[in-house]
Parts: structure tokens; sequence; C-alpha cells
């Protein structure tokens, strides 16, 4: 095979040369019926398939070596002449459709397409060979001397044309073109067992239909139609390749048994039987490169969908993930936001906001529950002069430091918040007057302690604390009630707590 391939440029034309001429003896010796009628003339598929698996600039060897060949081929029984002018005609016919084939196909051939099929038929068929049945029949009109009239001429040699290369190119066609080897193995030996089922069925078809003769008593009645069957199945199975091999060899098993005078094609006018195993024989071959065609194009077209599908499922779930990126880290964003919503810049803490909601929860919390709470607030003292004598920015720094100082204070269930200004409140589930006092002492004297530096020295802070303990009142109600009494702690002279007894309205007691 590599030797093959090494001299492909030698050796392709020589063996197009010997199997042009085998076609032609063959197609002399044993196509051909008494009158000499050929029933199919081989050696025009061997050149159009050896001329469509080439490009153009390499076809001058396989044109040299096929004239070659027919002159070899027709010397003993035409003159040189004759034979030269009959191999101009074989050549221009091949080159003709070859030269059309590629020109409307745009590239090569490919037997997997019913639209190079139809291409190839119709170029083969209704273009170049009764192109050349006119050169043939004029050779045998005007140079030999016949008593055939050149009409009947023309149309024999147009059919017999035709159903050679009809027949044999597509085979020939793919074996040139696919390389020997790996095609070879499928081709010399059937080794699937389905495909040797197959060819056994086949050629016990082609002999129960083609090996009898009518005139027999022998004959039986078969009709030629049971030869389809093999290579249909194995077109639908094997694909375009196989299946042309197979109905290459029928098609020829039925014209070379009809040349020799057996099968149901066989009438009195030989003619007749000619034209009907040639109608066969085409008609076969045509069915079975359709649907080869058609049912590898249709299999070519659910991969290419089912590859299409897969491709869109992984493209999906690749958008699916980055849609559940996307909403995790929008998710994630909102909560940031939302935290930013209720958490107060200046010092980290709930703002005035997110207290309202926590002491709103509360309230409901203390419903069901009927467990008190209180809210204090707490407000730094002369906190204006803090800002007006050390500016801004240590008026800030003052309110992060009584903010962190409260909040190591506390216990993990209380709720601390800046409610508004150097105002904070904390919320205080689950404590009596007594914890509360407690609580609030101990705030104080946490406050006191504070100290924030300011240039040489210190500013210490005090606040003052108002409380109001929950009984039933509403969340705002009982903010107003802190701060009355936050009120009245500054009255009394600030950095004191003072707590507001009077905050009992009771649900449905509209106090
Ligand atoms: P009182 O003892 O009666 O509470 O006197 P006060 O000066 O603390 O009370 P007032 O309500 O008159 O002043 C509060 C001051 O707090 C006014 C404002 O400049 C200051 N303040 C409010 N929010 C901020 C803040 O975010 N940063 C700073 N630096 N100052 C603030
Ligand atoms: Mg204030
Ligand atoms: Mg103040």
């Amino acid at each position: 095979m590599t030797l093959f391939s090494k001299y492909r440029a030698v050796l392709f034309p020589i063996i197009t040369g010997l199997l042009y001429y085998l076609g032609a003896y063959v197609g002399v010796h044993f196509a051909a019926l008494e009158s000499g009628i050929v029933v199919l003339w081989p050696p025009n598929a061997v050149l159009l398939a050896a001329l469509l698996s080439q490009p153009p600039r390499s076809w001058w060897p396989l044109v040299l070596m096929v004239m070659v060949a027919e002159v070899l081929a027709d010397v003993p029984v035409f003159t040189v002449t004759q034979a030269l002018l009959f191999g101009a005609i074989n050549i221009t016919e091949c080159m003709v459709a070859a030269g059309l084939i590629r020109y409307w196909i745009s590239g090569d051939l490919d037997w997997n397409e019913p639209r190079d099929v139809s291409i190839f038929l119709v170029t083969a068929f209704f273009i170049a060979a009764p192109l050349a049945a006119v050169g043939g029949a004029s050779v045998y009109t005007f140079l030999l001397t016949s008593d055939t009239a050149f009409l009947t001429f023309w149309r024999l040699w147009w059919i017999g044309d035709a159903t050679g290369l009809v027949i044999l190119t597509p085979f020939l066609h793919m074996l040139f073109s696919t390389g020997l080897k790996v095609r070879g193995a499928s081709l010399v030996w059937p080794v699937q067992p389905e495909m040797a089922a197959a060819w056994v069925f086949g050629l016990v078809a082609c002999f129960l239909v083609f090996s009898w003769n009518l005139h027999s008593e022998a004959y039986m009645v078969l009709t030629p139609l049971v030869v389809l069957v093999a290579p249909i199945w194995v077109a639908i199975r094997f694909g375009p390749f196989a299946a042309s091999f197979m109905a290459t060899a029928i098609a020829l098993y039925a014209a070379f048994a009809t040349a020799a005078g057996a099968g149901p094609f066989i009438q009195g006018d030989q003619d007749q039987s000619a034209l009907l195993a040639q109608e066969f024989v085409v008609l076969f071959t045509v069915l079975v490169l359709y649907v080869a065609a058609f049912v590898h194009q249709d299999r070519r077209k659910s991969h290419e969908l089912r590859r299409a599908l897969s491709e869109v499922r992984q493209l999906n779930e690749v958008l699916e993930e980055r849609v559940q990126l996307r909403t995790r880290e929008l998710f994630q964003a909102n909560e940031r936001l939302q935290l930013l919503a209720m958490t107060d810049e200046l010092t980290g803490i709930p703002n005035r906001r997110h207290m309202k909601s926590l002491g709103e929860e509360e309230v409901r919390r203390s419903q069901r529950s009927q467990r008190p709470f209180a809210v204090m607030l707490l407000d730094i003292d002369y906190f204006k002069q803090v800002n007006d004598r050390y500016g801004h920015a240590i008026g800030d720094l003052s309110l992060k430091a009584f903010a962190d100082a409260i909040a190591s204070s506390l216990r993990s269930v209380d709720r601390f918040g800046r409610w508004g200004g150097e105002e904070f409140m904390i919320i205080v589930p689950d404590s009596d007057q007594v914890d509360l006092s407690y609580l609030s002492e101990k705030l104080l004297e946490c406050i006191r302690e504070v100290s924030v530096p300011v240039d040489d020295h210190r500013h210490n802070l005090t606040a003052s604390i108002g409380v109001a303990e929950w009984h039933g009142a509403s969340f705002d109600k009982l903010v107003s009630g802190a701060d009355d009494a936050l009120y009245r702690a500054k009255e009394k002279g600030r950095d004191r707590v003072e707590f507001n007894p009077c905050c009992l309205e009771a649900a449905g007691k509209g106090v």
C-alpha cells in the first residue's frame, strides 16, 4: 500500500489502462449478445471513475494510458484510425462527464449526498453518453459499412455506455478515491457476519433469478426484484460503498446472464432482451445509490442534530451555573446592602431604622410571652461642646468610643443601636427594675471611663439615661416614655438615670 502511494502517479494511470482494457474485453466477450449489442460497456466507467478521483491536472497520463488500452483492445477488429477515433470518443465522453460533475458539485463527488448522486446520474446518462453516442454512431455509419440505421446505432451506443457508467462508476470511484487498503478489507472479504449474510442472500437471489433459462422446464417464476433486497439491506446498514459494491456485482451478474441467454429478460428479440436488462440494472443501481445516500444523509443529520443538542445542553449547563453564581452574588450583594441599610456608618452598630424594627419585633414577642422588656435611651451630656471645642472629628471619635464602650458591657441578648446624633438606644429583654437599675449604673460608670485623647490631654464623657419598661404599650409609646425619663435625667443634673413608670398602655386599656 505504501509502495502504491509512493508510485501512485505512475501506477494509477497504468492500473486505469489495464482496467480499461479488461473492461473492454469483458464488454465484448461477456456483455455482448449474439447480435453484437453490448448490454453494458464497462471501460468508460473505469476512466470516468479515475478522472473523478484525480484533479484535472493529473488527467493526461490517464488519457494516454486509456488511448493505448483502447487501441490494443480494438486493433484486431478495427483499424488503428478507427481505434483512435473510438478512443477519442470515449475519452471525450468521460472528460465531459467528469468536468461537468466537478463544475456542478464544485468539489469532490460525495456518494453520501443525494444531490451528488443526482448530478452524476443526469450527467452520465443524459449528457455524456448520448453525446458520445453521436460520435460512435457516426463512425459506424460513415466509416464502417453497416446496414443498421444511424439512430439505432446511436440508441444502442448511448444505452450500453450509460448502463456501464451508472453501474460501475460509483463503486470504482469510491474504490479509487478512498484508498484500496481501508475499503479493501470490507471489499475483499465481508468480515462482518451480517454483511456475509447479506452477500449470501444476494447471490442466492441472483442465482435463482438469473440462472434459469426462460424456456427451460426448471424455470421458477421469481420476480427479478428479489435481488434488490440484499443491496438495500447493505445500503441501510453499511453505507454507499458496500452497497455500490454489491449492486455492481449483482448488475454485472444480471448483464452477463442476459448476454449468455439466461434470466427473466430473455425475449425473442435480442435487442429487446438487452433493453429490458439495461432498464432493470440501471433502475436497480439508481435505487440502491439513492437509498444509501438518503439513509446516510439522514443518519448524518441526526448525528449532527444530536451533537448540536448536546452542545446546547452543555451550554445550558454553563449558563445555569452562571445564573446560579450570579444569583448567589446578587443575594450576597443584597445581604450586604441590607446590612448597610440597617447599620450606622460611623459606629458600625444598628441604626435607627434597624432599632425600630428590632423594638417592634420585641414588642410582638413580649405580647406573646408576656415577659417584660425595657428600652433605654442614652444621650451624651453637653456633646455640642465637644464638637465646638475640639472639632467634629473629635466629636466623631467620641461617638465611636462611646458606642464601643457600651457594646462591650452588654449581654448578647441586649440590642444596642444609634438612635440619632449623640443619642443611643438599648433594648433590654427579660429584666426587672432591679436588673435595669444595676445595668444603668454600670453603664454610667462605664461611660465615665470613656476618655478621648485630645491634643495633650484626654476628654471624658458622661451621659444621661432614660428607661421605660414595657407593659403592653406600642414601641413608639415606649420610646417616648424613655425620652421623658431622659429629659428628667437631664433636668436633674445629667450623668444619671431616670425611670418612666407610666408606660402601662396595655392592649385595650387605651392609655
Ligand atoms: P445635652 O447635655 O442637653 O444633651 O447637650 P448636648 O449638647 O449634648 O445636646 P444637643 O442636642 O444640643 O447637641 C447634640 C450635638 O451632637 C449637636 C450635634 O452637633 C452633635 N452631633 C450629632 N450627631 C453628630 C455626629 O455624627 N458627629 C458629631 N461630631 N457630632 C454630632
Ligand atoms: Mg441630644
Ligand atoms: Mg446631649
